[in-house]
């Protein structure tokens, strides 16, 4: 009751919430009370937690952020929301988001912008706004998230929390909106790393609904929280050093990198040469992929539909045309494009082979280092309307995440400090394949 009155009170200003609905909340949490009392509880069981409005709910609307779900109740649950169900967490809500976790400021929600709650011009960060905006404000313990390109960490360093997107394969995306398949995986932000590692715990593990759920033992994340950090090979990359980044954010690092050196890390310097080529091998991989995943929005099965039409190829064009916003529709053109006879092989498959050459970097800097650090983003939070109308100064700031989507690897965004204009700083630690564990004990050394 306390986190949905606080919701009341800051949503309206924040708009981290597409959806609350005190009666269903106010349920589930009466069956976690009648859990406890018939005594089988568990470690989370009650705790209240916000999910991305691009996990299907049932019974719950789940936009995806866009007009063209703005009337889709889910009929099912995404295996996240199972799980987190099965552990007796209680819904408190439906996290904005970027249309279709197509984004990096959230200011592309049909719902409109969220607004960071360290300051009300900054933007949130994107796709996943909503979820950290909601974390850093305290409107939630904890929330969901999906990461394609850097939408749990950017916004968790922009919102000033901790979050984590884990090993490509280890969280089922059954029940997750897809945006870019090779690319999406679901995870969590929470204020602590400890936190992040027991909600792993919840969300993680085999899934036979999704083709690419790595079938593995369950593991228990927390298990190294508490490990001393010396003889810690930290790789710091050569490139993530660059031109672009912000004074302040360099400085940033810098004190995070002394700090684990004091905890007894040994820094040794790494090269990913090809991170420059990430941004184009990404803005040509996700939009492909999306505008295959997204042909499924037609207005006939479910979703939006627009109200006249003459037959239909009109009722197609019209439904699209009305349902999607401007930025889902530039990457439905630049996939389609990219992927039609004659380009196919200049771009798609060009960026295809990028993508291995960028998975080769990681493996030749993991032969020297456990986990590699860097900045999340280039500079901190900017302000609302600041990038909007660019998109590719838009697609630039996400330099520092892409690749770890390209590789597959986990990655994690830590609260490290605060930028000249006192906006939050995140840390980026990367692990290696299966790394978690490992990126969690460092993060929770460090915090
Ligand atoms: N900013 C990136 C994009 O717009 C990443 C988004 C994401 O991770 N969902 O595609």
């Amino acid at each position: 009751t306390a986190y949905l009155d606080r919701i009341d009170a800051l949503n309206p200003q924040l708009n981290a919430f597409i959806t609350v609905d005190r009666a269903k909340t106010l349920a589930e949490a009466a069956a976690a009370d009648a859990r406890r009392a018939a005594g089988n509880a568990g470690a989370l069981t009650g705790v209240p937690i916000a999910h991305k409005d691009i996990f299907c709910q049932q019974g719950w609307k789940t936009s995806c952020g866009s007009k063209m779900l703005d009337n889709f109740i889910a009929p099912y649950s995404a295996h996240v929301v199972e799980q987190c169900q099965a552990a007796g967490l209680v819904t408190l809500g439906r996290a904005n988001m970027d249309e279709f976790a197509m984004g990096s400021s959230n200011e592309n929600s049909f719902y409109g912008a969220v607004k960071n709650p360290w300051d009300l011009h900054a933007i949130p960060g994107g796709s996943s706004g909503g979820s950290a905006a909601a974390v850093a404000a305290r409107l939630a313990p904890v929330a969901t998230a999906t990461d394609t390109g850097g939408s749990i960490r950017q916004p968790a360093s922009h919102c000033g929390v901790t979050g984590i997107k884990p090993t490509y394969g280890v969280v089922s995306r059954f029940g997750m909106v897809a945006y870019a398949s090779s690319l999406d995986q679901g995870g969590v932000m929470a204020q602590t790393a400890e936190d992040c590692a027991l909600m792993l715990n919840v969300i993680a593990g085999f899934d036979e609904r999704d083709s690419t759920s790595l079938e593995r033992a369950k593991e228990d994340y927390s298990r190294d929280l508490v490990q001393p950090l010396a003889g810690l090979r930290v790789g710091l990359p050569r490139e993530y050093c660059a031109a672009g980044l912000a004074g302040d954010v360099g400085r940033i690092i810098d004190n995070a990198v002394a700090e684990l050196k004091k905890l007894g890390a040994e820094v040794v310097e790494v090269s990913l040469p090809n991170t420059q080529l990430s941004i184009p091998a990404y803005y040509v991989i996700a939009p492909a992929e999306a505008s295959a995943n997204l042909s499924r929005f037609d207005g006939v099965r479910y979703g939006h539909r627009a109200s006249e039409y003459k037959d239909l190829v009109d009722m197609y064009e019209k439904t699209r045309a009305e349902g999607f916003g401007s930025e889902v529709k530039r990457r439905i053109m630049v996939g389609t494009y990219v992927l039609s006879h004659g380009y196919y092989d200049a771009y798609y498959i060009k960026a295809q082979k990028i993508r291995r050459l960028i998975a080769d970097d990681f493996k030749a800097a993991f032969a020297s280092c456990d986990v590699i650090l860097g900045p999340v983003a280039p500079t901190a939070a900017f302000n609302l309307g600041e990038k909007s109308g660019d998109p590719v100064q838009m697609y630039l700031s996400d330099i520092y995440t892409l690749s770890v989507n390209l590789a597959g690897l986990p990655a994690m965004s830590v609260p490290a400090g605060f930028s000249d204009n006192g906006r939050p700083v995140g840390l980026q630690i990367i692990g290696n394949y299966f790394g978690e564990a490992r990126m969690l004990n460092v993060a929770h050394q460090f915090q």
